[in-house]
């Protein structure tokens, strides 16, 4: 008997979610398959079966794969391409890797190999060419092993009476979301370590989500101490052996950025998303999602809990928990030592007071840590002869200098060099620059304390993050100054100033959630410090000492701060109290995008605003020039298939890219 199956693919030529194969075999929904696709073949997944198509030329199934997805994973991907408005097809590629080869995902080594003792570890850590490996595997010094288990308890005291009653709260929850929170130094980390380490022994799959990198390693780390066993890393370097372990069933652990979410667990017990209120969950390229919203959605269709961690949740899950939506569970800060906060009003970027106290923390051998979320050396390049500040090619941006004789476009990331002559009116040396980034911090400072070692830390040395870390934590560093990336945990016993260099940055550009971000930033910046049993001291400058969040951060007093932010917002009827998409329409040329977007007839939908046309913030963005839809509504609505019937009326000419944005956080 010939069976019709309905296949989807990771690529779609044509507006259906599926296309039709026959097989001679029965195969179970979810199966993954190999199909012909033209001249080539393709990996698909079995929907369902379409015995009603009579089309002639259905071609057949070459190959049925040995491992499918669960129907809650299905279902899962059906309602996240609902909600977020990605086609199914580009869901599927994001959950396929590549399965050229079948490296197994544990080793055992015999002896010491690359540095690493004897024992299980995951491959990543090997770092070691695959046929090596297979090498050493067939001399039998490498052996292919199991994710290893771990029963090592915890001992009865090493948990605070407020850290037993928090594990005890999540641990009598079994589905749905829940919220802990804590500020830096309350064990955060060790709560939900002991809540998936019961899970885990159940024979459960765990995902710990993090926003950068950088965390993976410490986390790592800190797992291993804890666990004495290694998590699997989701990393370029070794998805497949992962992917095969995760669609298998067998129990373990695996920590990733965002893009982990999508690994096909078939026996996901737990999900933990660390710092929920990290801006890095929301994919801005490509297709665009909140890897921490479709993870509750994960959940939700694994009927299993997902813990949120933070110290400064966002809006949407302060007001969440505020709907009983979510449960919250908070810990106290456990650090002997309160924090010293000192609000310093100035138009200097260093005052005097944050002078003396660097000056004083130096003579006592400790360390400074500076923040000022501004890269490169100067923010702002002027032409003095046609008063023109220099802009990006690419995008109506103003570029950023770099020491190195460089600039740089913060929205486009390209990197030029700096030209001599103003593109502008061919004048040459006009050149004035204005608005301080790290790098000059970093000179000046080199100047004022000549004895001292002091290094950068941004998004643009991530490849030194590790070892400045580690020199940071070895008292190799006298002054770390950094950008936003030194919000994320990291510990430091011998840190006991934290400077805030500009403190109300940002205050008052247009982003609705600017306000929100700063108080994140800075809150996670001062948590850096003390953490030890020496006391820390704060000192946040700002031109404003009355802003209001300033205030509140400099009194330790966020609630109150928190329900005025959350009333401006509802007053405006802004997210959380509504929710909003954003459809970007851009192209090559200014008159075709403008033409287009004009044409686009807006529909009525019942309770649905769409604002726009309007050109976006930043006009031409990587060449492209661009018109946005702002559509606002209601919270308990969901417009998502309405909105797409009328997008895909659009019927945009193949030249001209669209952007669907569901839940945005950025507005340029
Ligand atoms: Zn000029
Ligand atoms: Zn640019």
């Amino acid at each position: 008997m010939t069976y019709k199956y309905s296949i989807l693919l990771p690529e779609s030529w044509t507006k259906d979610n599926f296309y039709t194969y026959t097989s001679e075999q029965s195969i179970e929904n979810g199966s993954f398959v190999v199909v012909p696709v033209k001249t080539k073949k393709a990996t698909g997944i079995v929907m369902g079966t379409d015995s009603e198509n009579n089309f002639d030329g259905l071609r057949e199934i070459t190959e049925i794969l040995s491992y499918k997805l669960n129907e809650q994973v299905i279902n899962w991907i059906i309602v996240s391409s609902k909600y977020t408005l990605i086609p199914m097809n580009q869901i599927l590629k994001m959950i396929l890797v590549s399965n050229k080869n079948t490296k197994p995902g544990y080793l055992e080594i015999q002896s010491e190999v690359n540095d690493l003792k004897p024992g299980k570890y995951p491959i990543e850590m090997l770092k070691m060419h695959w046929n090596k490996v297979r090498a050493m595997m067939k001399e039998g010094v490498i052996t292919e092993t199991e994710f290893p288990s771990s029963d090592i308890p915890m001992e009865q005291d090493f948990f605070s009476p407020d850290q037993t009653k928090a594990i005890n709260s999540i641990q009598a929850i079994t589905s749905g979301t829940v919220l802990l929170k804590g500020s830096t130094g309350s064990g955060k980390t060790n709560v939900y370590f002991e809540i998936l380490h019961k899970i885990w022994q159940q024979g459960k799959q765990i995902l710990i989500l993090v926003p950068e990198i950088s965390l993976t390693y410490q986390l790592i780390e800190r797992f291993h101490e804890r666990f004495k066993v290694y998590p699997y890393r989701w990393h370029n370097s070794c998805k497949q052996p992962v992917w095969n372990w995760a669609v298998s069933g067998k129990p373990g652990v695996v920590i990733g950025v965002r893009s982990a979410l999508w690994i096909p667990f078939s026996n996901l017990g737990l999900i933990i998303v660390d710092e929920e209120h990290s801006t890095t969950y929301k994919q801005e390229n490509g297709p665009r999602y909140n890897a921490k919203d479709i993870a509750i959605l994960r959940a939700k269709s694994e009927n299993i809990p997902i813990i949120l961690v933070s110290a400064t949740p966002s809006l949407e899950t302060v007001k969440n928990i505020r709907d009983k939506n979510y449960k919250c569970v908070e810990l106290e800060r456990t650090i002997p030592n309160k924090l010293n906060i000192k609000l310093v009003k100035t138009n200097k970027w260093m005052s005097d007071d944050l002078k003396k106290h660097i000056q004083e923390t130096l003579e006592r051998k400790e360390q400074v840590m500076l923040f000022l979320n501004r890269k490169g050396f100067s923010t702002h390049i002027h032409c003095t002869t046609c008063n023109n500040r220099l802009l990006c090619k690419s995008c109506t941006a103003g570029l950023i200098f770099y020491k190195n004789n460089y600039t740089h476009c913060s929205y486009c990331s390209q990197k030029q060099l700096m030209p001599k002559v103003c593109p502008e009116c061919q004048s040459e040396d006009s050149w004035k620059f204005y608005g301080m980034g790290i790098e000059k911090i970093q000179d000046q400072l080199c100047e004022i304390f000549p004895d001292h070692k002091i290094s950068l830390l941004s998004s643009d040395t991530t490849e030194i993050i590790d070892e400045t870390m580690h020199k940071m934590q070895n008292n190799e560093i006298d002054i770390l100054i950094g950008t936003q990336i030194l919000a994320q945990g990291c510990h430091f016993p011998n840190l006991t100033l934290v400077g805030i260099v500009q403190g109300d940055i940002g205050a008052h550009s247009g982003d609705i959630r600017n306000t929100e971000r700063m108080y994140q930033l800075i809150s996670q910046v001062k948590g850096r410090c003390g953490r030890a049993d020496k006391p820390g001291t704060v000192i946040i400058q700002s031109a404003d000492d009355k802003h209001p969040l300033l205030q509140a951060i400099a009194q330790e007093n966020t609630k109150e701060w928190l329900d005025q932010e959350l009333s401006i917002r509802q007053n405006h009827n802004l997210p959380p109290f509504s929710r909003m998409i954003r459809i970007i329409i851009g192209s090559k040329s200014a008159a075709l995008t403008e033409k287009i977007v004009m044409n686009i007839k807006k529909p009525t939908i019942l309770g649905v605003e769409i604002m726009g046309p309007a050109p976006t913030q930043l006009h031409k963005y990587n060449n492209d020039y661009r018109w946005s839809f702002l559509i606002q509504y209601s919270k308990n609505i969901f417009p998502q298939a309405k909105i797409k019937q009328w997008i895909d009326g659009f019927r945009l000419p193949k030249n001209v890219r669209l952007t669907i944005d569901v839940d945005p956080q950025s507005f340029f």
